[in-house]
């Protein structure tokens, strides 16, 4: 029998079978983490989304569930983020909460990225509990774990070992896998965070991390947060800053080792704040041992049983955290599913040193980018939530993420596909409204527009078309006057977006401005940003005379024609019925005769000439649409030969 269920029905099976067969039960716990180390970009929107609509899923049965977000903000500064001073170079290595934003107005380079992705989030209706790590690490919430982890270091450390030896070599050449895991990962051993404290900035991390957003990607660089970002298809976007976390040194994956013995435990230097570390001892009865630090000589003792100083390596990081959280889905980058990924390795570390179970596991694929992105992101590079939501309504983007498996790859495109897009969105949302739709697409149009908890997220009252709305704001220069005004007409007897606009008795719909949002703005900034200068439209504001004067005796005849009819239907629909008719009139013929070839190919001189003298462009907008933007007394002045 086929199995019907979407993907987010399958994962919400599993995820309250998983949770339910814990001691205890409880809330479905379901879990995002991304690293602020520089602005987060679509990629890593997926890390957030593929939890929140399987946990939309969950909650829509009435069965009880948490959306966590970890912040990794206790991760390394990994480099010098592009666009940032050089002498920035000071702060790598140390955790993301202790870096100031260079530009003063976070508290925290941490927290400079988060604000713009919360406010995004808060848009798009997702409403998670947020966690830092930097406060979990600091308040000795973790204390248990961390005494556990050390003490079963050789067992982690066997983990690992297996792992390696599995990993094939075509995995390996994957971000997660390659460098991260095999490459010197031990060999750098203990030193091995000299690899980033080494100032090095980049050791063989090759940099990433730091403008990468990635999640744990930045933790291990691993992968769908970073590579969410760059991909297969990411083919406007600048590369810098869209491959986003290499991998941190292997040793930040694997553990730091104390000279020969593997460690998985990594101290902040007390004196510099850097993870430039070396263990150097640990007294497992007093839970406190020494490091030494390469970058600022420093020696000194950490402690473990209560605030740490410091934080687990990212492979052991995160299945403690399973087990602390009880967390029931995840999803990662497809890397992470790899054999020597750090989710296949979490699981048995989970399993054999912390005694729970790994979450249930969807690995997502690539978002990719097309199309110029004026981006917000002080730092640049990849375009972020915020770019999207400033061209698309926040129910599309939902829809865009919702409607792929997480193992397909997305491309959001920020040209002239939007407009197709917007089409096929209200084509669907029409179909739905109709009950026309197939049950798949009811679905996935509900958890498009809303939340269970939250209700419907921000969506016009009023729908038109978003082309229509380009046009028009093209057409006017952005004159919001004139751009009701041309709506309201456009309307005439039918509205041109379908169901939601009301036509009154007198024809005039009540629609506002308002009511247009945030679509509107969203076509605003589409075409200021996006349509080319030299295919904006710029009405002529003097007729031109002397392409008047050089009409044809039948040129002159089809333009009277269609001044003399203009205000007849001064409507979308009256204003197309009235162009298309104008050669059929010309030739004697009624209005609705069928249309020949010839008869084709004289509207379309007709249209050519219509562009000419009113744009000065043998093309332009839909005409009806130019023609109700333009008004009647306007178009009879550019129209009509001077007497
Ligand atoms: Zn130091």
């Amino acid at each position: 029998m086929v199995d019907r269920r979407d993907w987010m029905t399958r994962a919400a099976d599993e995820a309250i079978e998983r949770a339910q067969r814990r001691p205890g039960g409880g809330k479905v716990v379901c879990a995002s983490g991304i690293s602020p180390s520089g602005p987060i970009h679509l990629g890593n929107l997926r890390e957030i989304l593929v939890p929140h609509l399987v946990a939309e899923e969950i909650r829509s049965r009435g069965v009880p569930c948490e959306h966590i977000l970890s912040w990794d903000d206790y991760d390394r500064l990994r480099k010098v983020p592009a666009g940032v001073p050089a002498d920035f170079a000071e702060h790598v290595g140390r955790p993301l909460t202790a870096v100031p934003d260079p530009w003063g107005e976070f508290p925290s380079w941490a927290e400079r990225f988060k604000a713009p992705f919360r406010d995004a989030l808060r848009r798009l209706g997702i409403e998670v509990r947020e966690i830092s790590q930097t406060e979990m690490y600091r308040s000795g919430a973790y204390a248990d774990g961390i005494a556990r982890a050390i003490a079963a270091a050789p067992t982690i450390d066997g983990i690992l070992g297996r792992y390696r030896t599995l990993q094939p070599s075509p995995a390996g050449s994957r971000p997660d896998g390659s460098g991260s895991d095999g490459s010197g990962s031990d060999g750098s051993g203990p030193g091995g965070s000299g690899s980033g404290g080494s100032g090095s900035g980049g050791s063989g991390s090759g940099g990433s991390g730091g403008s990468g957003p990635g999640r744990r990607a930045g933790r291990a660089g691993r992968g769908g947060r970073r590579e969410a970002a760059a991909p297969g298809g990411a083919l406007d976007v600048p590369p810098a800053d869209v491959d986003v976390a290499v991998d941190e040194g292997a040793a930040d994956d694997e553990g730091s080792a104390s000279a020969s013995a593997y460690f998985p435990f990594r101290p902040y230097c007390e004196v510099c704040g850097r993870d430039t570390t070396v263990v150097v001892s640990f007294e497992p009865a007093a839970g406190q041992g020494g490091y030494s630090c390469s970058a600022c000589g420093n020696h000194g003792r950490f402690d473990v049983r209560g605030p740490a100083n410091g934080k687990l390596v990212w492979k052991v990081d995160w299945p403690m955290r399973w087990a602390y959280e009880n967390v029931a889905f995840e999803a990662g980058g497809v890397d992470h599913s790899s054999p020597g990924s750090s989710f296949t390795v979490g699981g048995s570390i989970v399993r054999e040193v912390f005694g729970g179970e790994p979450p249930v596991y969807l690995p997502y694929s690539f978002v990719g980018v097309r199309g110029r992105a004026k981006l917000s992101g002080s730092a640049g590079g990849a375009p972020t939530p915020a770019d999207a939501l400033h061209i698309l309504e926040p129910a599309i983007v939902r829809w865009i993420y919702a409607r792929r498996r997480p193992n397909q790859a997305i491309t959001v495109d920020f040209g002239a596909e939007v407009l197709r897009v917007y089409d096929e969105w209200d084509a669907l949302n029409r179909r739905v409204g109709d009950g026309a739709a197939e049950p798949a697409e009811d679905t996935v149009v509900a958890r498009s527009r809303g939340t269970v908890g939250g209700g419907p997220v921000d969506a016009p009252r009023t729908v038109f078309p978003f082309r229509l709305l380009s046009s028009i704001c093209d057409i006017t220069a952005d004159d919001p006057t004139q751009i009701l005004r041309i709506l309201r007409q456009a309307s005439g007897g039918e509205a041109a977006g379908g169901r939601e606009a009301e036509v009154d008795g007198t024809g005039q719909t009540p629609f506002t401005l308002d009511d247009l949002q945030p679509r509107l703005d969203c076509a605003r900034t589409w075409t200021t940003e996006h349509v080319p200068a030299e295919q904006r439209t710029i009405v002529r504001t003097e007729p031109d005379r002397a392409a008047l004067a050089a009409l044809g005796a039948d040129e002159a005849k089809a333009l009277a024609i269609l001044v003399d009819g203009l205000e007849q239907d001064w409507s979308l629909n009256g204003l197309t019925a009235l162009t298309y008719a104008v050669p059929k009139l010309l030739r004697g013929l009624p209005a609705d005769a069928p249309a020949t070839a010839e008869l084709k190919q004289a509207q379309r001189a007709f249209f050519v000439l219509i562009y000419r003298l009113l744009v000065g462009r043998d093309t332009g907008p839909r005409l009806p649409t130019l023609l109700l933007a333009v008004g009647p007394e306007r178009i009879r002045t550019l129209l009509t030969a001077a007497e």
